[in-house]
């Protein structure tokens, strides 16, 4: 713990494009934007399980990286999914 903080101080010292407010800035792309032939289908259980967790949540836009447009289409497409049965509404 201790360790980790000295380390912390000293990569700031020494690492000057180092800042722990800005960590990892690394722009997601939209997968559905990305790749026009991307169809997002309500009935394909395994394209929409990349989209909810292992407790069937779905994931926000932040972990899916989905565009605003985009993640509202994988909210409407995964609460289809459960509806019909494809996905489950929650996991244990
Ligand atoms: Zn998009």
């Amino acid at each position: 713990m201790a360790d980790k903080k000295q380390n912390r101080r000293n990569n700031r010292n020494n690492d000057e494009d180092y800042n722990p407010k800005f960590r990892k800035i690394r722009k997601k792309v939209c997968p559905m934007c990305a790749n026009k032939d991307f169809v997002l289908d309500y009935k394909n259980a395994d394209q929409l399980r990349k989209f909810i967790n292992d407790k069937g949540k779905i994931l926000p836009r932040r972990a899916t990286g989905a565009c605003a447009k985009h993640q509202r289409d994988i909210t409407t497409a995964v609460k289809r999914a459960r509806h019909i049965a494809v996905l489950p509404y929650s996991e244990n």
